[in-house]
């Protein structure tokens, strides 16, 4: 039957305690999950941007690399976690090009070209949303989770999500509102799992739910760059 429902949970920043069992929840399910990773989160170096990043293990590109392998999808999420609209337009695009670069060499097969640039905070600008589309094919910022389905020249994917507490509740109203519809995308940005991250989700919950989302004809669950090739 064809999908007329596509789900995409996005989630960010790279803790590696969630993600490594958000991949085992999904493939499970035989589903694919939609990680977006700081490029430099795993550094010594790494500054956390806020306390909803401190105190939690990141993967590193060895990690990423491996669930990559395993079929999981693995963005990037920025070269820092800078909130771009908040810096002057050359710097904002340099540390993005930066961020791109360090995906290049560090995780297999990277192309640009197929990437999807997930902003930190969702926070872009007219300008950059305008330059994006030159170095990637896509990019996810703040407005309505729910997206027209896939076609091509989508280039702005929008999400939404909520925190710091747990997020379940919203996202199951999110959820309903696009099942309600004849057809849509729904791109909603989580973090880790249980206690980790800003807006967690507890992880018999994501069980649970891909459970229940799988059993529906008409959905599909796919990170959002696969979303973007069907
Ligand atoms: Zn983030």
């Amino acid at each position: 039957m064809k999908a007329t429902h596509i789900i995409t949970l996005s989630f960010d920043d790279g803790f590696l305690k969630s993600n490594i069992r958000i991949a085992e929840i999904y493939e499970k399910h035989e589903c694919c999950a939609c990680f977006n990773v700081i490029a430099t989160g795993h550094l010594d170096s790494f500054l956390p941007p806020n306390r909803w990043h401190a105190g939690f293990p990141t993967g590193s590109f060895e990690t990423w690399n491996e669930l990559q392998a395993r079929g999981h999808e693995i963005m990037p999420h920025g070269l820092r976690h800078a909130n771009k609209a908040a810096l002057p337009l050359a710097e904002a695009q340099q540390l993005i090009l930066e961020c791109l670069t360090v995906f290049g060499r560090q995780l297999a097969g990277f192309d640009p070209k197929e990437a999807v640039f997930n902003f930190p905070y969702n926070a872009s600008t007219p300008q950059l949303e305008a330059w994006l589309p030159s170095v990637v094919k896509a990019f996810r910022t703040s407005g309505d989770g729910i997206n027209p389905l896939p076609h091509p020249g989508q280039v702005k994917l929008t999400t939404t999500g909520q925190g710091p507490g747990n997020c379940e509740q919203h996202l199951d109203a999110m959820l309903a509102r696009l099942l309600a519809l004849p057809s849509g995308w729904l791109i909603y940005n989580t973090h880790g799992l249980d206690e980790e991250g800003w807006g967690p989700i507890g992880s018999d919950y994501l069980d649970r739910l891909l459970d229940r989302l799988i059993a529906i004809p008409t959905v599909r669950i796919l990170p959002a760059g696969q979303a973007l090739k069907i």
